[in-house]
C-alpha cells in the first residue's frame, strides 16, 4: 500500500535555468502536470493549461517535472513490479479532511515500510 497526497504525474513544472515554477495565474499555486490528459491543472480552481515546452519567464527549454504524483508512482511501480501493479492498484484518495487524517493514521506505518522497501 502506497499513499500519496498528490494527484497527477508530477508535483510541478520547474525551469532549471531560472528556477521559475509554473503557477496558476488566478491562485498563484503551483500547477500539477497530469500526463494522462497532458495538461497542467490547478487543484484549487480547476484551471487547465497546456504544458509549455519552454519557460514562460526566461524562454529556456530546460523545464522539467519535479516531485512525485500518483501517475508517476504508478508508472514506476509498473516497471519495478510489472505483474503486480495494475491500473486499479492506485487510487486517488478523496474525501473530507477528517477522513484523510484517519486514512493517514491507519496506514502511516505501512507506508513507511513500503517506502523503505522501494528505496
Ligand atoms: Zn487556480
Ligand atoms: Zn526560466
Amino acid at each position: 500500500m502506497i499513499l500519496l497526497n498528490r494527484r497527477g504525474f508530477a508535483s510541478y513544472l520547474l525551469c532549471r535555468h531560472c528556477g521559475f515554477t509554473f503557477t496558476c495565474s488566478a491562485c498563484s499555486v503551483a500547477m500539477t502536470f497530469h500526463k494522462g490528459i497532458n495538461k497542467l491543472l490547478c487543484h484549487y480552481c480547476g484551471l487547465a493549461k497546456k504544458p509549455p515546452s519552454r519557460c514562460t519567464d526566461c524562454s529556456s527549454e530546460y523545464v522539467y517535472y519535479v516531485g512525485e504524483g500518483t501517475e508517476r508512482i504508478e508508472s514506476d511501480l509498473r516497471e519495478i513490479y510489472p505483474k503486480r501493479a495494475s491500473p486499479g492498484s492506485i487510487a486517488t484518495p478523496c474525501g473530507t479532511y477528517a477522513t484523510s487524517i484517519r486514512y493517514w493514521a491507519t496506514f502511516a506505518r505501512a507506508r513507511s515500510i513500503c517506502w523503505s522497501v522501494l528505496r
